[in-house]
């Protein structure tokens, strides 16, 4: 299904768009990768807005179109006690701007079928203390994705998907760690490369402006204190 398709991951260098880069590849797409590491495409900061359209022209004038867009770049985690004006909208470049502007960039070469996958976090929803610049970078992708599914409708489908833990080193936990998860266990990569894939497949051809969350069951379940060996120790002081 996929086979010479053209497919765009960021931050494919490394972990779950490692993965998604993989699996493209093994099923015959042509996958163009944009990091900050070395990889086999291209090495650049999907922060800065000349490295997007030279990259962005450097596609089109590889393949001449895109199937599939996958924003997946990793942007900064910092509280409000320790990040500034400049970490803070350096995370919204990397985690919103950048996907916003690659869709702009390559609107008009979608082919026929064409679509993007935002990955945001199940962070878009709720939180930890200090980690505002992620979570309003998370917020902003889950939002921008019904917004670009409204306006590319009847051309490209724009889905999201928000992971929760996932380990990028496929380390098998066990316990807790594991079984505070409805799920029983820890994500992995493959648990989101398997729904990118299929959000990019023909099967998923009616839907569009959808997030989908894997975290195993986290934000599904309701904690209380000494309820149901829920215990909080200390506190927000
Ligand atoms: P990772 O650190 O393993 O990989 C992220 C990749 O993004 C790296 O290759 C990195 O070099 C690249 N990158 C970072 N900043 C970049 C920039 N400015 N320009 C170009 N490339 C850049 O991270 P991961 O865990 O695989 O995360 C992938 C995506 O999944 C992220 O959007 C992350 O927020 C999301 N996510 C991950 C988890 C998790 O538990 N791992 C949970 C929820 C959401």
């Amino acid at each position: 299904m996929f086979t010479d398709q053209v497919v765009v991951v960021t931050g494919g260098a490394k972990g779950i768009g490692k993965a998604v880069a993989g699996e493209f590849r093994k099923v015959g797409a042509h996958v163009c990768i944009i990091d900050l590491l070395p990889n086999d495409y291209f090495v650049g900061d999907v922060a800065d807005q000349s490295v997007l359209e030279t990259f962005a022209r450097k596609v089109i004038e590889d393949y001449g179109h895109v199937d599939h867009l996958i924003n997946n770049a990793l942007p900064l985690m910092k509280g409000i006690d320790a990040c500034s004006y400049e970490e803070f909208n350096y995370a919204l470049r990397v985690g919103l701007t950048a996907p916003f502007y690659l869709t702009k960039l390559f609107a008009p070469y979608f082919a026929p079928g064409g679509s993007i996958v935002n990955i945001s976090s199940s962070r878009d929803r709720m939180s930890q203390p200090q980690t505002e610049s992620y979570t309003a970078a998370k917020g902003g992708i889950s939002a921008l994705t019904h917004a670009l599914a409204v306006s590319l409708a009847g051309r490209v489908r724009v889905n999201s998907i928000s992971p929760g833990w996932i380990d990028t080193d496929y380390t098998v936990y066990e316990g807790p760690d594991a079984f505070q998860q409805p799920a029983g266990r820890v994500g992995n990569p493959m648990d989101i490369a398997n729904m990118v894939l299929y959000l990019c497949s023909d099967k998923a051809g009616f839907i569009t402006g959808e997030n989908i969350c894997i975290d195993g069951g986290m934000t599904r379940q309701m904690i209380y204190h000494n309820n149901f060996g829920w215990t909080l120790q200390g506190g927000n002081t």
